[in-house]
């Protein structure tokens, strides 16, 4: 059996986002790191103008087809994988942007549209 590892990777906001609410459950990506099930992928959300912006999500694979059993569908190399976010966070109630507790939500202030979004969830 492998071991069961952690796997840091980039991920763009569009994607970022579904992914970190819970209703993106695939990701597409080169077969270069050895995904098995069971495996964890630390998402780091990441933009190419800004880099790094500092969200990140962990979620676990939960399946995975490798290119060679996609009948043709899937370019050599690129794997499909199933993924599962144990603890999908919620948005914010007016502009849809992750609210990311402690990190640029001390006070209740949505990092992006300035509201208070704890207002909004009630
Ligand atoms: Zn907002």
């Amino acid at each position: 059996m492998n071991s069961i590892r952690m796997h840091e990777l980039k991920i763009l906001p569009e994607f970022f986002v579904p992914v970190w609410n819970g209703t993106k459950t695939f990701e597409l990506r080169d077969d270069d790191r050895d995904f098995n099930v069971g495996d964890w992928l630390d998402l780091n959300e990441w933009t190419e103008d800004g880099g790094y912006t500092g969200r990140h999500v962990k979620v676990r694979v939960v399946y995975k087809l490798p290119s060679g059993r996609a009948m043709g569908l899937l370019p050599d190399g690129v794997c499909a994988l199933g993924i599962s976010n144990p603890c999908p966070r919620r948005l914010c109630p007016y502009c849809g942007y992750p609210l990311c507790g402690s990190v640029s939500m001390p006070d209740g202030i949505c990092y992006k549209c300035g509201r208070d979004w704890k207002e909004g969830m009630e």
